[in-house]
C-alpha cells in the first residue's frame, strides 16, 4: 500500500512549491501536485523545482475554469484541450496518473445536457489515455448539488471505458455512499484514493480519526485496493499531518 500527501495542504498558504516539497519529502514518497495557486505545476518554474526531489508524482486538475460536463461545446472542448496540456506536464514530471473533476451543472433543466457532455468527455479522455499512455481518473465529488458524479450512477460507470475512479472517501461519506463505491462491481475501477475525514456536514478535509467516518468498517476493502492513497488535508489542519499518516498506517496495517 502506497501512502502519499497532496500538495494541496499548502495551497493558498505562504509556502511555494520548494517549501512544500522540502516538507513533504520528509514524510512520504508520493505527492499529488496541483494546478492552482502558488504551487501550480503548470508553471515552468514549478516543473523545474519538481525535478529536484526523489518523489513519485500524481497530478490533480485545476479546481477552476474547466468543466468536462459543460454543454457549451466550446467550453467542453477547451477543457479537454487543457487536459491535454496537463498530460504533457505529467509526462515531463513523470506522473503516472492524473485526477480530474467531472464538472458541474447548476440548473435542473440543463442536467441531461451536462450528463451527455460528460459522457462525451469520458470518451475523449479514453482516447487521450490511449494516445499518451497515462492513467486518467475521475473523482467523485462532495454533496453539493452543483457537482456531477456524487454517486456511482450507471450512466457514468458504464461509460468510463478504461478510465479509473479516484475514490474520495470523505466526499463519499458526505453522500452516504461509501458501500456503493466499494461494491464489487465498482471497486475494481478505483485507481486512486483521496482520504480525509469530516463530520458528515461539509467537506472539512480533516485528519482521519478527527471526524465521524468509521474507517475501521472499510479497512479491509480500502487496504485491498492496489493504488496510492493520498491524504488530502486543509492547510489549517497541517499540524495533524503526522497523526494522520500514522492513523492511516494503522488502518492499512503497515
Ligand atoms: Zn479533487
Amino acid at each position: 500500500m502506497k501512502i502519499g500527501i497532496s500538495s494541496s495542504v499548502f495551497l493558498d498558504s505562504n509556502a511555494n512549491l520548494k517549501d512544500t516539497l522540502d516538507f513533504l519529502e520528509k514524510k512520504v514518497n508520493f505527492v499529488e501536485l496541483v494546478c492552482d495557486g502558488n504551487i501550480n505545476i503548470m508553471e515552468q518554474k514549478n516543473i523545474d523545482i519538481s525535478y529536484n526531489y526523489d518523489l513519485n508524482y500524481t497530478i490533480h486538475c485545476p479546481l477552476t475554469d474547466i468543466s468536462l460536463s459543460s454543454y457549451r461545446e466550446k467550453v467542453r472542448k477547451f477543457s479537454i484541450s487543457y487536459v491535454k496540456d496537463i498530460i504533457k506536464v505529467a509526462n515531463k514530471v513523470d506522473a503516472k496518473l492524473i485526477v480530474l473533476h467531472p464538472g458541474h451543472n447548476i440548473f435542473k433543466y440543463d442536467y441531461d445536457k451536462s450528463l451527455n457532455s460528460l459522457i462525451k468527455s469520458l470518451n475523449d479522455l479514453n482516447m487521450l489515455q490511449n494516445e499518451y499512455g497515462i492513467k486518467i481518473t475521475i473523482e467523485n465529488m462532495p454533496s453539493y448539488d452543483m457537482f456531477m458524479f456524487r454517486s456511482p450512477i450507471e450512466e457514468i460507470i458504464s461509460n468510463l471505458g478504461d478510465l479509473g475512479i479516484t475514490f474520495d472517501v470523505g466526499h463519499s461519506f458526505l453522500n452516504n455512499n461509501i458501500e456503493e463505491f466499494l461494491d464489487k462491481n465498482i471497486v475494481d475501477k478505483i485507481s486512486h484514493i483521496h482520504i480525509h475525514d469530516n463530520n458528515s456536514e461539509y467537506d472539512e478535509h480533516l485528519c482521519i480519526g478527527d471526524g465521524k467516518i468509521d474507517f475501521k468498517k472499510y479497512q479491509n476493502k480500502l487496504s485491498g485496493i492496489n493504488c496510492i492513497t493520498m491524504i488530502e488535508l486543509q492547510n489549517k489542519n497541517i499540524e495533524h499531518i503526522d497523526k494522520c499518516i500514522s492513523n492511516l498506517k494503522k488502518l492499512y496495517d503497515l
